[in-house]
């Protein structure tokens, strides 16, 4: 509808709005820093005596580049040009677990994989895992008493192609239709004070990015499935 699309293109427009925000702070920032270490050359052997504040600025503008960077990160998806490689899902599935084991551990969750898929994926590494780790980190938030966690990977045509399809499924809190409908907004989080509510309009951004499908599906009280289909390297 009009409404929606609307909401959509707002929502889009906070992303660019915090993407130009960032640039704007990486000017300044870079100014700094450029006459920071200036400044540390020109005084000489008086910068010993300062050594403390200039460690402590130097820490504070590193901390502010970082802050930048994430958010050019978040907002700015459909740019990222890491290095696309065949990789096997199966195998990036499993790398993703030791990532959040402490996590895992810290709740009593039942981890279950069934992971059957013969063919590979062109796709980068870095962001599947980034695509995973945000599914399963918030599988783990859905299920603060414990439950099941289950990881599938099989081989799946779609419209005709061939692909794989990614499964993961928790027995959590579940969404109401409400929440569910919004799930993939940016900026759209439960979790007051403690989520960005990016994690997973990044997640279907970057699948989508390789022409593949996000979605999900959810019953309130019974728990939560997100499905991910990505084609097959080289179609
Ligand atoms: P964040 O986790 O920072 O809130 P996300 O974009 O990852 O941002 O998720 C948005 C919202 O979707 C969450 O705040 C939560 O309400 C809901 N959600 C996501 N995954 C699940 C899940 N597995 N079970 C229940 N609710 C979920």
């Amino acid at each position: 509808t009009t409404k929606q699309l609307l909401v959509s293109e707002k929502l889009a427009a906070v992303g660019e709005i915090a993407a130009g925000i960032a640039h704007e702070i990486n000017n300044p920032m870079t100014v700094i820093q450029g006459n920071l270490d200036l400044i540390r050359s020109e005084i000489g052997p008086q910068a010993e005596d300062l050594k403390t504040e200039f460690r402590l600025i130097d820490e504070q503008v590193h901390s502010v580049f970082l802050i930048v960077n994430k958010l050019l990160q978040f907002t700015r998806p459909d740019e990222y040009a890491g290095e696309v490689e065949s990789h096997h899902p199966d195998e990036v599935i499993e790398d993703s677990i030791p990532l959040v084991q402490h996590l895992l551990n810290k709740v009593d969750i039942d981890l279950y994989l069934r992971l059957n898929a013969t063919r590979y994926l062109g796709i980068n590494r870095t962001e599947l895992q980034q695509v995973l780790i945000n599914l399963i980190v918030n599988a783990i938030h859905a299920m603060p008493d414990g439950g099941d966690l289950l990881l599938r990977a099989d081989d799946m045509d779609r419209e005709g192609k061939p692909g794989v399809q990614i499964v993961v499924q928790d027995s959590g809190d579940g969404m109401e239709a409400d929440v569910l409908a919004r799930v993939f907004d940016p900026f759209f989080t439960t979790k007051q004070g403690e989520g960005t509510g990016l994690g997973l309009s990044i997640s279907r951004k970057i699948v989508l990015r390789y022409g593949g499908h996000m979605y999900a599906d959810s019953t309130p009280g019974t728990g939560t499935r997100f499905t991910i289909w990505l084609p097959q390297e080289g179609t």
